[in-house]
């Protein structure tokens, strides 16, 4: 029987089962009345695209691309919808083998690559609602580019794509347990957040912070580099216990020092561009200094309109 929580996210349920315990035993029960919460990650693999002709670098492909499932003992959320249908796909699959009802799916920010899944998700979880952010629902009803993420995937995006609807408070609740939206600004991209579950010591990070994998700086300027670091650093303050990046390699764990290194990335690529760096040096110093960082990728260092010269 499903129980039902009232606001202050104690079980009506465990009300009831007062009259069964002596006191004692009650103050007991109070401390633990509520479910723990847990979490998984999802990694969708690396994947070819057709969005530009690299010259330096891998073959053009997306980065391996994260969603992660919190759930407590009867309901989930999912932070992030991946991109192609088959992703969304096997993700709605690897949902249902956590055996909890899917109330909620968060989007943390506005990059298609995390978002343009969610009419696949809705539609095998059609009780879930869509949340983002006011600022990340605002940009997604701007976008209008579909068309060239057909093309650079073709025959592998929605037909129909879902937006979210806009949160309008700064956090939302599973099973009476807050989970704190953190606007993080400018990172990756415009508007982003991350999703941080207290009880857990997790941030749930989208695209400010990347594990062992490229960073996507090739867009980005001296002031933006600034914003994505002061972005970390609110991060870091929150002392996480286990941070999980949009991106990352999948051999990795979800260290919280991904937050300390990617920062330190950020900075070395503002240090070299300062240097006069450009294209095929900027690139190479980047690769040998971060040599077991995987996507190393043109796009993701010189930018995205950089295959176009
Ligand atoms: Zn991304």
């Amino acid at each position: 029987m499903r129980r039902q929580f009232q606001p202050n996210g104690r079980s009506l349920h465990a009300e009831a089962d007062r009259t069964l315990y002596p006191t004692s035993h009650w103050e007991h029960r109070v401390s633990t009345h509520q479910t723990q919460l847990d979490y998984d990650v999802f990694v969708a693999p690396a994947k070819p695209f057709n969005g530009l002709q690299a010259w330096i670098g891998d073959p053009p492909g997306w980065d391996p691309t994260t969603a992660t499932l919190i759930f407590g003992e009867r309901d989930a959320v999912l932070v992030d919808a991946l991109c192609t249908m088959n992703e969304a796909a096997v993700l709605a699959d690897w949902v249902g083998l956590h055996g909890r009802g899917l109330t909620t799916i968060y989007i943390t920010h506005a990059h298609f690559d995390h978002w343009l899944g969610l009419s696949v998700l809705l539609e095998r979880f059609p009780s879930a609602r869509a949340i983002a952010s006011a600022g990340t629902v605002g940009l997604m009803r701007r976008v209008s580019q579909f068309d060239t993420y057909r093309a650079w995937f073709p025959g592998k995006i929605a037909d129909t794509i879902g937006v979210p609807e806009p949160l309008v408070t700064d956090y939302f609740e599973l099973e009476g347990h807050r989970l704190e939206v953190i606007e993080t600004g400018h990172t990756d991209c415009n508007n982003s957040t991350s999703l941080y579950v207290p009880e857990l010591g997790v941030i749930v990070a989208g695209d400010v912070v990347y594990n062992h994998c490229h960073m996507y700086v090739g867009d980005t300027t001296q002031a933006s580099r600034n914003e994505w670091i002061a972005a970390l650093d609110k991060l870091a303050g929150l002392h996480p216990q286990a941070v999980v990046a949009g991106h990352k390699d999948p051999t990795c764990g979800n260290s919280p020092s991904i937050v300390a290194e990617s920062r330190g990335y950020i900075e070395s690529y503002g240090q070299l561009c300062d240097a006069g760096l450009r294209d095929r040096e900027l690139f190479d110093a980047m690769v040998s200094r971060y040599p077991d960082w995987i996507s190393r990728q043109q796009f993701l260092l010189l930018g995205l309109h950089s295959g176009h010269q």
